[in-house]
């Protein structure tokens, strides 16, 4: 995520080094596969000096997937909320036609 930020950071801009997404503790948070962490990183992103330039940056770039200028993205795609991991259906599921 670094290298992909630094693309658009200029030396005038914030440094990288303060970005929430840069904290070392916090970095994870912004890939989990845990919903309630990635509402945990678009919280820190709220914080962020960066946020529309990133958010239009992971749209240009079609993001597969993580936390970028506080939205969640799904295969280049802005989703409201990710899914956890859930059990299996237990019934297939019938066709409509
Ligand atoms: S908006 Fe979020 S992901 Fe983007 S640079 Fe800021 S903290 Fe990092």
């Amino acid at each position: 995520m670094t290298s992909l930020l630094t693309t658009f950071l200029t030396p005038a801009d914030t440094s990288a080094t303060e970005l929430p997404c840069h904290d070392t503790e916090a970095a994870e948070l912004f890939f989990s596969e845990r919903p309630a962490e990635l509402e945990e990183a678009k919280a820190l992103c709220a914080q962020c000096p960066l946020l529309a330039e990133c958010r239009q940056g992971a749209l240009d770039r079609a993001e597969p997937w993580g936390v970028w200028g506080g939205a969640i993205f799904d295969s280049g795609r802005i989703i409201a909320v990710k899914r956890g991991r859930g059990r299996p259906r237990k019934n297939p599921v019938q066709d409509a036609a």
